[in-house]
């Protein structure tokens, strides 16, 4: 059996690592767009910070040679043609499959207005964020206007602020992370970024990029123009799913899978952040764009092209935000019937409830809960009981599991 991979971020590669794990007769063929060995984009801005490259080439450098996968950089897929079973490459050629698996991840989401101008910079690949870096030590001691303060936007400027330059994040919404925190905890990431000296603006929207033959300042929704050395654009991301346009595989937002990640063209799957999968709590179909999701399916995907009849049991919203100097952590929903809080300085816990069951939870300051957290909210686990526990700053699995011996949480052990 013949198995392409188009892309060869945490999903695709992951899928071709478990394929290889369980056969070493598959033959794979791996495709990437980019110039680089396989490589994990959380650990980009580590990797620009630190010279490190364990994190970022997280499998190693030679990952593709150890696996024996047929490994093409610097190649693009331009169109998929199911019933041929072959894949258009940018360069004339085509590859044949009997299996195949989409991979692409996504891409920058930015509608506004001279966003392809040069000059406007981005951090949604590896070559993206190295074009980024080289401005940006270019220009040290300069100043760098950034566009959307989500994930992203944050991690730009906490990087380019390290670089050395002056740093202002333009964001519509009222507060930071705007999909991810909730307000209070927003606040203390602010506080923590604003220490940094980065200048935040919220509540102010981006019309356009300024310029004719590249990008020379942007223009403000109230009319105000704003320039500075290096502008980039951080307003979202979008699966990568154009190249698929008039092959009959069915999208959405993203590429369209069922329990098994089985798209609607016979024998092809998709992972990671170009699927649109489900919600693990709720249900909704969703594109959970994060790294575990995209390993998690990568591994699903793999499990069903073996033969193993696997069912995904959901995507997952999980974030923490690294390098801030305050680790935060973001959980599930940012809103339930009911809040449980508890806050000593920048040390906050939030916890929401709905029918007794934490759906989601933001941590900030000390995030040592999140694991047994996390775990209570996948298990559905009553926490009627556990009200108080929960807000214990010394709140562990092994301490919990201690109370239910004892008959004091109110919780049965596997609950
Ligand atoms: C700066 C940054 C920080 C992040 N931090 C975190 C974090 O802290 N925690 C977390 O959970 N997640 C984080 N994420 C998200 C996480 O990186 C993604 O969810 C994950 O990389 C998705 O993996 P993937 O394999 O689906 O896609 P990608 O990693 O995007 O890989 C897709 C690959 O497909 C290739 N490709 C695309 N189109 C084509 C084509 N037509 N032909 C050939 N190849 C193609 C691309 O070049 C790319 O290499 C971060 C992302 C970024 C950008």
């Amino acid at each position: 059996m013949r198995v392409a991979i188009i892309g060869a971020g945490p999903a695709g590669l992951t899928a071709a690592e478990t394929l290889r794990g369980y056969d070493r007769k598959i033959e794979i063929v791996m495709l990437s767009a980019e110039p680089f060995p396989p490589y994990a984009p959380p650990a980009m801005a580590d990797y620009f910070l630190t010279g490190r490259k364990e994190t970022i080439f997280w499998k190693g450098e030679d990952v593709a040679r150890r696996l024996e996968v047929d490994y093409r950089e610097n190649v693009r897929v331009v169109a998929v043609r199911p019933a041929e079973k072959r894949i258009a490459l940018e360069k004339g050629d085509a590859i044949e499959y009997d299996r195949l698996v989409i991979a692409s991840g996504s891409s920058l989401y930015a509608p506004i207005p001279g966003r392809e101008l040069p000059g406007v910079y981005d951090f949604k690949s590896l070559s993206a964020a190295r074009a980024l870096v080289e401005r940006g030590k270019a220009k040290a001691g300069g100043k760098a206007l950034i566009l959307g303060a989500g994930f992203i936007g944050v991690e730009i400027a906490i990087l380019l602020r390290e670089l050395g330059m002056g740093v202002t994040v333009i964001e519509m919404a009222d507060r930071v992370m705007p999909r991810m925190l909730d307000l209070e905890t927003a606040e203390i990431v602010l506080g923590a970024m604003r220490e940094r000296g980065i200048t935040v603006r919220l509540g102010t929207k981006a019309a356009a990029f300024l310029g004719k033959r590249k990008a020379t300042g942007v223009q403000l929704e109230s009319g105000e123009r704003t320039r500075a050395d290096v502008y980039v654009a951080a307003t979202g991301v979008k699966p990568h799913v154009e190249f698929l346009e008039g092959s009959g595989i069915e999208t959405g937002w993203g590429v369209r899978v069922d329990g098994h990640l089985r798209t609607s063209a016979e024998g092809i799957y998709a992972a990671g952040d170009v699927a649109e999968t489900f919600d693990r709590m709720t249900g909704e179909r969703y594109v959970h764009a994060i790294f575990p999701n995209a390993v998690e399916q990568g591994k699903i995907v793999a499990l069903n092209l073996l033969g193993f009849e696997t069912r995904y049991a959901g995507a997952e919203t999980m974030n923490s935000l690294k390098h801030l100097g305050l680790p935060v952590m973001a959980v599930g929903a940012m809103a339930g019937e009911e809040e449980l809080r508890a806050r000593h300085g920048n040390a906050l816990r939030k916890i929401f409830v709905t029918n007794g069951r934490i759906v989601g939870f933001r941590l900030a300051g000390d995030i040592s809960a999140a694991g047994v957290l996390h775990s209570l909210m996948l298990r559905r686990t009553d926490v009627g009981a556990l009200r108080n526990r929960l807000l214990d700053p010394r709140l562990s699995a092994g301490a919990l599991a201690l109370d239910a011996m004892r008959g004091e949480s109110g919780m049965r052990i596997g609950a």
